[in-house]
């Protein structure tokens, strides 16, 4: 029996978003943002034709101004992914962009206060069928809710968003998604782990003001990979300072990664070189990852950097290529199919991917039916030839330890 490599899910209601259904079992979709100016409608269009492309399903947009709104108005029948209005402080932009025909608002709880505001958006947005995310940010939360000793809790952010929905209940609105997001790490993967606990509406994940790529990245990971794996989580965004495109991807490289959306680009995987690596591994893995680029090859590939342990190692990958004595040894689930020059490795790898994606790898096994044998004799002979050269301790280890051993009984 395989590994169950699938998470458990929290059950949660299902809000959908235009077309697209977030919670209640959907898939866990991605967001990101836009950064044009609205009101230049072209500009936020072409932006979000980006984003679509690079694996956002929804995308929001500023509505800040009477200008962005009419902006939003040209773009909505346009966009090919459903648009989302976040209105800062102003419930005038709220009513605004709900007229522009979006697809759903975020509102803060800590920006638009006053009561009869809330109730006054959450009507029109029951009338015409469109939910609402409740979007507490740790940054701006009602001052009421700070705690004079302990800042920023949980807790209070919880309380800021059970109070929102309170207000929307009072108009018998419940579409409505949450997300409690902080810039701190441990604070929000508590908040959202203590609203999960008393909630079933959709919650949108994401760690605010994430900062810069890599760090920043890695910190939006840690808490939307954490809350992920414990099932906790409908939609999520990465919030980066980069370009958009590049949250859009690795939101959805995320969710790839932990088996929650079909793989639709190259999982490149590559070993981390050694003392027995017959190439540079990690120009020619760059290199793979440049070749592939954007292509839509839902595979599995390998670079590794020796013939003795490549293939065995990374037999479960759809395809892969290890190095030999100055060629590269390509192999299909483990099995040696081709040899190539070693400048010929990365091109051999994309176009036997491709024939993979198209006829699959049976088919590629009967491709090689031919050049097989001699391509696992060419495997043998250069493992054998990468053994007497480096030995089976390749990396001196034995060496190390009886310097080791000198250093220390002196
Ligand atoms: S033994 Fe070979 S496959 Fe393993 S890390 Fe070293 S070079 Fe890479």
């Amino acid at each position: 029996m395989e590994f169950d490599s699938t998470f458990p899910r929290r059950r949660t209601r299902r809000i959908m978003v235009g077309s697209v259904p977030v919670g209640g079992g959907a898939p866990i979709t991605v967001q990101s943002m836009t950064v044009t100016r609205t009101a230049d409608h072209e500009a936020t269009l072409r932006q979000i034709y980006a984003l679509a492309a690079a694996g956002a399903d929804i995308v929001r947009c500023t509505c800040n101004r009477p200008e962005a709104a009419e902006g939003l108005a040209r773009l909505v029948p346009r966009s090919p992914v459903p648009i989302v209005a976040d209105v800062h402080n102003s419930h005038r932009m709220a009513l605004a962009a709900l007229e522009a025909g979006v697809h759903c608002l975020r509102l803060n709880p800590g920006n638009i206060r006053n009561p009869t505001h809330i109730r006054t958006i959450a009507r029109e947005a029951r009338d015409r069928g469109v939910p609402i995310r409740i979007g507490v940010n740790a940054g701006s939360l009602d001052p009421d809710l700070y705690d004079d000793r302990l800042g920023v809790t949980p807790e209070a952010m919880v309380e800021s968003a059970r109070r929102e929905l309170a207000y929307f209940a009072e108009v018998d609105f419940d579409a409505v998604k949450i997300s409690v997001k902080a810039s701190n790490v441990p604070l929000m993967i508590a908040a959202y782990r203590l609203l999960a606990d008393e909630t079933d509406h959709p919650l949108h994940l994401g760690v605010t003001e994430a900062g810069p790529p890599p760090v920043g990245t890695l910190k939006a990971t840690a808490g939307i990979a954490t809350l992920l794996a414990e099932g906790i989580g409908d939609t999520i965004r990465y919030s980066l300072t980069a370009d958009p495109v590049e949250e859009a991807r690795v939101g959805r490289q995320l969710l790839e990664i932990l088996g929650l959306r079909e793989r639709r680009n190259v999982d490149l995987i590559a070993c981390p070189s050694c003392g027995r690596a017959e190439i540079d591994v990690v120009g020619v893995a760059r290199r793979a990852l440049e070749a592939f680029g954007e292509r839509e090859i839902p595979l599995q590939v390998a670079v590794m950097g020796c013939v003795v342990n490549g293939p065995g190692e990374a037999r479960d990958a759809d395809l892969g290529i290890a190095a030999g004595h100055r060629r590269g040894h390509l192999f299909v689930r483990g099995e040696n199919v081709a040899v190539v020059p070693e400048d010929e490795m990365v091109e051999t790898l994309v176009e036997w991917a491709e024939f993979i994606t198209e006829h699959g790898a049976d088919a590629a096994l009967e491709r090689a039916r031919a050049t097989r044998d001699a391509a696992r004799r060419a495997a043998e002979e250069d493992r054998r030839r990468n053994l007497d050269e480096r030995g089976d301790d390749a990396n001196d280890r034995e060496a190390v330890v009886a310097e080791i051993r000198r250093g220390t009984r002196s």
